[in-house]
């Protein structure tokens, strides 16, 4: 009994250093950005006012103005729900927030940023002073519904094309309007940090969608594989892998039905069995550990490193619970590619956020190409996977993403880290997609610290991309 706590405490205790990790490089970034702010004070406000006034627009999608100059000022969206929902995306023309579309593409808007020849042209006809508008890839309104699920938490809704990597939705929580950032005043804590893009969280069971293509790919792999769930009891001994909810055992466990009670003693056996090159490999061919620039904004793909020689600590990665600094995050938009890529046969697309220019002559230039970005070893593996996620929407825990008349594949997540004060919380995640040519859709959620139906506010949302018909 007395080696059973101590076993528990130390798990507890390896729990706490993890989550602290993560909890220190939130700061880090916050403060970051707080240094960005002091950099950009001194960089004078008067001459980006000024340098702005006649800058391009930047239109969503459907055509809505994001940002846009008139009688000499700088105004964001008139809708102000969707001006906040933007903020970390569009960002601000005093440049408060880094890494921004206002930002990194300040040239463009104000027209300095062309090729030679394309300048020579302008100049010809007396257009050389005029910036390009930017058309971004995000709907308006998919966005408002995005903002509006989030409401009050701390979260990140990001829905993408996985056909073609555009970013169609990302949402980042707490946000603050345009005119708050200008003037720097009214900022919630964390609000200027775009966790869609930037976020580093611990992905839980979402990352069984992985270990199980891993399993898969192994020498051992058998699609009738079963083993024995012991429930709360720990898999290999103290310190490994158990199920602490409350329920009983799920005895004797084949892979289908594992994912649909997203059982954590099948998918911590089958993560050894498959081993650890393999669960490495496998995360790198998913993206993990790989640069990721949003043309010219930076991104987050998930971090992931195995543990060659631990065999617990491997136990607890195939369950998306990493137990030493920082071994296994996701970002949101990764959780929506990795969905994505094995909704496309595997092929996972570089994700981008800008659809095209607008020249000042008014037509559409430069318009973004579309490519892979990483893509899977495995093409039987992945169907299977992607029916087992298909199944977990129709009979299993991801029930609330079930959308009539449509097939949606989806898996939930949840992972403990601790909050902001002190106390051990619970952040909510979900990956799925929609398997359908005409709505190609996946979707990547988190909300920290809680336990969120993150299902049903899929479901929501994925229902909103089809009602907006997008590719038409
Ligand atoms: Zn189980």
């Amino acid at each position: 009994m007395k080696q059973l706590m101590r076993s528990l405490k130390s798990i507890l205790l390896f729990f706490m250093i993890i989550s602290l990790a993560l909890l220190v490089g939130i700061v880090v970034q916050q403060n970051k950005s707080q240094r960005l702010l002091l950099q950009s004070s001194n960089e004078n406000k008067a001459v980006l006012h000024s340098r702005y006034s006649n800058a391009g627009t930047i239109w969503s999608a459907d055509m809505v103005r994001l940002a846009y100059s008139k009688d000499g000022e700088r105004h964001y969206a008139e809708n102000s729900e969707l001006a906040r929902a933007m903020i970390q995306t569009v960002g601000d023309y005093t440049h408060n927030i880094g890494n921004t579309i206002e930002g990194a593409y300040q040239d463009r808007l104000i027209g300095t940023g062309r090729s030679f020849i394309q300048q020579l042209t302008f100049d010809f006809t007396g257009n050389g002073m005029t910036g390009d508008d930017i058309i971004l890839t995000v709907n308006s309104d998919l966005t408002l519904h995005a903002q509006a699920l989030l409401g009050d938490s701390n979260g990140s809704i990001v829905i993408i094309n996985y056909k073609t990597g555009a970013i169609l939705c990302m949402v980042s929580t707490p946000n603050t309007y345009p005119d708050n950032v200008v003037n720097w005043t009214d900022i919630p804590e964390s609000s200027l940090f775009n966790r869609s893009i930037a976020g580093a969280y611990a992905p839980g069971s979402t990352y069984k969608v992985v270990t199980g293509i891993a399993w898969t790919e192994s020498e051992q792999y058998d699609p009738n594989y079963t083993m024995y769930c012991k429930g709360q009891e720990t898999l290999l001994g103290p310190g490994s892998v158990t199920e602490d909810r409350g329920e009983d055992a799920h005895g004797e466990i084949g892979m289908q039905t594992a994912y649909h009670v997203s059982c954590n003693h099948f998918f911590g056996d089958i993560g050894m069995k498959a081993g650890a090159e393999l669960m490495q490999n496998t995360a790198e061919q998913f993206g993990f550990n790989k640069p990721l620039s949003i043309g010219r904004l930076i991104g987050k793909t998930g971090t992931y490193k195995a543990v060659a020689d631990d065999q617990y600590l491997l136990s607890w990665q195939s369950i998306g619970q990493p137990i030493e600094n920082n071994e296994l995050t996701v970002s949101p938009l990764h959780l929506a590619m990795i969905s994505g890529a094995v909704a496309n046969h595997g092929i996972m697309m570089q994700p981008y956020l800008l659809k095209n220019y607008i020249s000042p002559f008014g037509n559409n230039y430069e318009t973004t190409k579309q490519k892979v970005f990483s893509q899977l070893d495995s093409s039987a593996g992945v169907e299977v996977i992607k029916n087992n996620l298909i199944t977990t929407v129709e009979q299993g825990r991801a029930y609330g993403s079930y959308i009539q008349g449509y097939v949606i594949g989806g898996k939930t997540g949840t992972a403990e880290s601790v909050n902001d004060d002190g106390d051990l919380v619970t952040n909510s995640l979900y990956t799925g997609f929609i398997d359908d040519p005409y709505n190609p859709y996946a979707v990547g959620i988190v909300i920290e610290n809680g336990i969120y139906d993150t299902p049903t506010i899929a479901g929501s949302i994925l229902t909103k991309a089809i009602e907006l018909n997008l590719l038409n």
